[in-house]
């Protein structure tokens, strides 16, 4: 019996230390207190927004809902990973996804554009008009995106990380990219390339930007809205190495690196 008890005592011990080491960042990065600006949260396919930030999202949403957009610029229809339907189907499959994690993080201002899963490139200047149209209708003061390679190279990723660049270059914008800090990245087994269609990239947590900041979401209302949020997108594969639950609620920040673009005048 106190065998028994010692190695419960010995493992909880050990996956607390490993979590309070897991989850401190470097001292460079610093925390955010967040002061709910208004906000567009744009990312290429539903699910990437509640993965990389379900939690902010949920924050500034109890604060106050009005002033958090979020966008999907398409709705993932090639994402057939595990389900084998047809694209239209699976454009309204994940569109139905994303309109209840949207609903779990409390959010009221949401949508899903129509641009095709896999192709932004072809409609970079489309989007970024629409980008730049949706900042103007909502007085938006703040963007948050993926970091330029995407985080793990996916081109839409990439695609969209670079027209919100450019769009906040021009409006002198607060751009948050969302990324991750090294450690995080060598446990996920990053892909050293991703190949897609005719394209090969390198990828490597050296690339991936650093964050400078994060947002602390270890409050039991935050890691569960993210967790029930993400549990909504059962058409993906959120989590490879471990189930969902233990992915989500044993990550208690979202990173991000903070910029503001100033022009030379
Ligand atoms: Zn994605």
């Amino acid at each position: 019996m106190l065998t028994y008890l010692l190695v419960i005592t010995l493992i909880t011990c050990t996956t607390v230390a490993f979590l309070v080491w897991f989850n401190h960042p470097n001292h460079a990065c610093k925390k955010i207190n967040p002061d709910f600006k208004k906000t567009l949260f744009i990312y290429p396919h539903p699910d990437d927004e509640t993965i990389f930030s379900g939690g902010t999202i949920a924050l500034f949403c109890l604060q106050n809902k009005d002033n958090v957009f979020i966008v999907s610029v398409t709705s993932g229809q090639r994402g057939d990973e595990k389900l084998k339907i047809s694209e239209s189907q699976l454009k309204k499959v994940r569109t139905r996804e994303f309109i209840k994690a949207m609903g779990v993080l409390g959010a009221k201002n949401y949508q899903v554009w129509k641009f095709m899963d896999g192709e932004t490139e072809k409609d970079e200047l489309k989007i970024e008009q629409k980008i730049r149209q949706f900042i103007e209708d909502h007085n938006i003061e703040r963007l948050v995106t993926y970091e330029k390679y995407g985080v793990y190279g996916h081109p839409d990723h990439i695609c969209i990380s670079k027209i919100c660049t450019k769009v906040a270059e021009d409006k002198e914008a607060e751009i948050w990219y969302a990324t991750l800090p090294d450690k995080i990245l060598r446990l996920s087994s990053l892909p050293s390339e991703i190949k897609y269609k005719d394209k090969k990239i390198q990828l490597s947590p050296q690339k991936v930007v650093d964050p400078n900041h994060y947002i602390n979401i270890f409050s039991l209302a935050l890691l569960w809205r993210k967790y029930k949020a993400a549990s909504k997108y059962k058409s993906q594969v959120l989590s490879k190495r471990f189930p969902l639950w233990v992915t989500i609620l044993s990550n208690w920040k979202e990173y991000y690196y903070i910029k503001t673009y100033k022009k030379n005048h």
